[in-house]
Parts: C-alpha cells; sequence; structure tokens
C-alpha cells in the first residue's frame, strides 16, 4: 500500500478518495470501477432469498478507518456504522497507536462449542464415565455428519461433560451437559456445528439413559479467544490543555472505574463494540453472536466488568490489553452473498478467520482508548458534537455545500439543536 496518497483522506471528496485508495493500491482496478459504478450493492433479488417477507434494502454508510498497524501490517479498515464518530475515532487511536508500533495480537485456537443438553440423568457418575469412555466414537459419529469439514483441516476434537446442579433461588433442575468441541476451519461454525450436535444427540441419550433438552452451539466462545496488546509513549496522548502523563494516568483510572463498577463497564464495552461491530457488519459476520458471548466474557468473575486492561509498563508507556471471545468466519453466511461484505474482506487482504478475530480486537482496543481518552479529557461530546452537527444540519434539509457551512456555523452557536439548524439553514439560504 502506497500510504502517501491517503494523506488526509478525511478531507478528500468521495470522487477523491476512490481514486486515492485505486492510486495507494488498497483496491483493484475492478474494485474502483465498482465503487464508481456503485456495483458493490446487495441485489433485490438476492437479498428476497435472504430473509422471509422481503421488501426494501436498508443502507448503512461504509467508512474506512485508516493508520491502523496490526502485527506489522498495515490495515485499512472497512467499518458500518450509522453512529457518527466511530470511524473518526478508530483512526485517531490507529495512529496514536500506529507511533508507538501498533497493536500485536494472539489468537491460539479457534474452536466452537455445541451443547448437547439433558435432563433428568438417573446416575450422572455413570453417565458421565460413559461419555468418556465413548469419546472416539461420539468424535466419529459428528465428522460423519459433516464430512466435508474434515476436507478443510477442521472437525470435532473432543467431547466435554458439565454438570449443573439445581439451583433452588432461580428454580432450575440438574442438567447434564455434553460440549462438543469443533475446528470449524474457515467457517464461523454454526451450521456444521448444529449439524454435528444433533447428529450425536441420540447416542449421547443412550449413554446416559437421559432425556434430550436441545443440541445447539453455544455463543460462548470460550474456546475462540483473541487478544490485542499495544503499548503507547505518553507524549502521544497529551492534548492542548493536559500532558501525556496525566492523560495516561486518567485512562487507567477510567479503567479501573469500568472494572470496579457495572453501570460504567457496560457503557465502556459499548465503546469496544461500536468499533467491533462496524467490522463485523462490513464483513458480513454475525454481530449478535460476537456480542452476546463478549458481554458474557465480561460478566465471567461474577460481575459485569471492563473487557480492557490500561497500566502502566516500568518505563511509563500505557499498556492496553483487550481479550474477547470472537467467533467469526471468511467463508460461509452473509459473506458468501453480499457484494460489499466481499469487498470488505479484499479491504483487509482477503484475511483467514484467524487474523480477522485479531483485527477485530484491535479495533476494539483503539475504539476503546479513544473513547477513554476523550471521557477524561475534554469530553466526548466536542467530538461527537461536530459530527452531529453535520447529521443535524441534512436533517433539517441542507444539501450540498450548505451542510459543511450549517454544521460549521451550529458548531459555533450557543444552542446546537434542529431549531438553530433550521434558523441557520433558511439565513444562508435566502
Ligand atoms: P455456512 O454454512 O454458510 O458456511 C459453512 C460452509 O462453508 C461449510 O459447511 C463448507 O461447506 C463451506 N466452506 C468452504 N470453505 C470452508 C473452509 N475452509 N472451512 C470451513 N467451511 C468451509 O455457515 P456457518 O456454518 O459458518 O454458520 C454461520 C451462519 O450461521 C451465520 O450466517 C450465522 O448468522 C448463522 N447462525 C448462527 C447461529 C448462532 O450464532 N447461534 C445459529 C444458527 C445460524 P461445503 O462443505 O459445502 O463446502
Amino acid at each position: 500500500m502506497e500510504k502517501e496518497y491517503l494523506h488526509r483522506f478525511y478531507k478528500k471528496s468521495h470522487e477523491e478518495k476512490i481514486k486515492a485508495l485505486k492510486n495507494a493500491a488498497a483496491i483493484s482496478e475492478e474494485d474502483y470501477a465498482a465503487l464508481k459504478d456503485e456495483t458493490l450493492k446487495l441485489a433485490p433479488n438476492v437479498a428476497n432469498q435472504m430473509i422471509e417477507n422481503y421488501i426494501l434494502n436498508y443502507e448503512f454508510p461504509f467508512g474506512l478507518a485508516m493508520n491502523f498497524v496490526i502485527d506489522g501490517n498495515e490495515r485499512l479498515i472497512p467499518m458500518v456504522t450509522e453512529e457518527p464518530s466511530v470511524v473518526a475515532a478508530a483512526s485517531n487511536s490507529g495512529k496514536i497507536v500506529g507511533l508507538s508500533g501498533g497493536f500485536q495480537t494472539e489468537m491460539k485456537e479457534r474452536l466452537m462449542i455445541a451443547q448437547i443438553a439433558l435432563k433428568n440423568v438417573p446416575n450422572v457418575e455413570s453417565a458421565t464415565k460413559n461419555i468418556q469412555k465413548n469419546e472416539a466414537k461420539i468424535i466419529e459419529l459428528a465428522n460423519a455428519a459433516h464430512p466435508s469439514i474434515l476436507n478443510y483441516g477442521g472437525g470435532a476434537r473432543r467431547v466435554e461433560v458439565r454438570f449443573i446442579p439445581a439451583d433452588k433461588e432461580f428454580d432450575t433442575p440438574e442438567f447434564l451437559v455434553v460440549h462438543l468441541v469443533v475446528d470449524t476451519g474457515e467457517a464461523m461454525g454454526a451450521n456444521i456445528v448444529n449439524t454435528m450436535a444433533e447428529a450425536i444427540a441420540p447416542f449421547i441419550v443412550e449413554l446416559t439413559d437421559g432425556s434430550s433438552l436441545m443440541n445447539i452451539l453455544s455463543n460462548y466462545a470460550t474456546e475462540s479467544i483473541a487478544t490485542a496488546k499495544c503499548g503507547i509513549h505518553p507524549k502521544y496522548l497529551a492534548t492542548k490543555t493536559m500532558d501525556g502523563e496525566a492523560v495516561r494516568d486518567r485512562i487507567i483510572e477510567a479503567t479501573q472505574f469500568a472494572l470496579a463498577d457495572p453501570y460504567r463497564a457496560v457503557t465502556h464495552n459499548k465503546g469496544i463494540m461500536n468499533g467491533i461491530d462496524a467490522v463485523l457488519l462490513a464483513t458480513g459476520n454475525d454481530w449478535r453472536a460476537v456480542e452476546a458471548g463478549v458481554h458474557a466474557y465480561a460478566a465471567k468473575s461474577g460481575q459485569y466488568r471492563s473487557l480492557s486492561r490500561w497500566t502502566k509498563d516500568e518505563d511509563g508507556n500505557l499498556v492496553g490489553e483487550l481479550k474477547l471471545p470472537i467467533s467469526v468466519g471468511s467463508v460461509g453466511g452473509t459473506l458468501s452473498i453480499h457484494p460489499s461484505a466481499q469487498f470488505a474482506y479484499r479491504l483487509l487482504g482477503q484475511p483467514n478467520a484467524n487474523e480477522l478475530s485479531r483485527i477485530l480486537v484491535a479495533v476494539g482496543l483503539a475504539q476503546n482508548l479513544s473513547a477513554v481518552r476523550a471521557l477524561v479529557t475534554e469530553g466526548i461530546q466536542k467530538g461527537h458534537m461536530s459530527l452531529q452537527a453535520r447529521s443535524l444540519a441534512i436533517r433539517v434539509g441542507a444539501t450540498g455545500e450548505n451542510v459543511e457551512r450549517v454544521a460549521q456555523l451550529l458548531q459555533e452557536s450557543e444552542h446546537m439543536n434542529s431549531e438553530t439548524a433550521k434558523n441557520i439553514l433558511d439565513e444562508i439560504s435566502k
């Protein structure tokens, strides 16, 4: 990628932006033409096959977060979001972290879990032993139900048994749950593991004498943990009114607050997911699946807490770490049919599922840094409002160059609301 063409990308017109992407070799000639001709959209006849009772396509903006360096690779991050500040905030942190060497990421394994849930197991101990004794046979049955996964280097890997005792407070009975842990190759794997779970359930019932309740994947993807880390020299954190060390220390305190208080932690983690969801959407991945798993992970200590940790090292650098369960695919699902998602993949350089998971966590950490840094310095509204001003201008009917003019005047006004925006627009339209 020839980065100099992308300099001050946000200042360019739409036409200049796509030209710059081509000149920087960030996109192919074909994608340049497709962007120009707007042919990367979901066709109605395809959308009609995706869901029931389809009537129209509902569009969101697709933007690029700039300046990311992840494991030494420069990346443009595709983001689909309706929230005005997300892309700018991610780009800003991408730049700050990039100046200190970028993000380092890790994901050791990527396995999905299917649950076979049983009730009324008469003898939990002998049922457990029976399952353990028959692990190889269960794995064989699971693989036979979806044999093509073996061709992709995946397949069922192991079987685990969990006993869930009865709970008087919630009036729940005992359950015996069998986990089938599956390598789903490059797929997110929901369909693969669900097929396997249903196929092995009758044998599990036979082995346990229990009754089957359900057979379905768990979105609590604890065997697919991705980590992103970064270290930032405090001088890159300074603002006009605060030195870098002070900002660093306040970021650390803000995370301590989000570790201690669930009311803050929810908002803190929402900020992380602003970035992650935008990339999940852009790449056609199931953001509900990731959201559900991530929030359960945030509560794994028994209290909902911050997902990120910010500390300082002995040299005084701010050190960030984010560890999340991520279940995504680089094949299948929406990606196999949606032209914009396929374009997002090409933009990212066709990462495999492991790489994409690591990119997602790096983006989450960047988004978190931006939000917390703004909160502990000038507050979040200042940055938000400049982008919100443009939305307000459009909402009251500004078009073309008037959008920027109204937005500018709105920010200088005492009250930034639709009435003021309307008055400004009326004034400049005279
Ligand atoms: P798909 O069934 O769309 O894709 C998986 C298929 O891709 C495989 O069966 C395989 O089919 C093919 N494939 C091609 N190359 C590879 C490779 N290298 N590795 C693995 N498979 C490959 O999707 P998933 O099983 O991934 O399921 C994801 C979808 O399921 C998402 O759309 C999600 O929203 C949805 N879903 C989610 C649920 C949840 O999260 N709780 C529940 C149910 C559905 P072949 O062998 O034919 O080539």
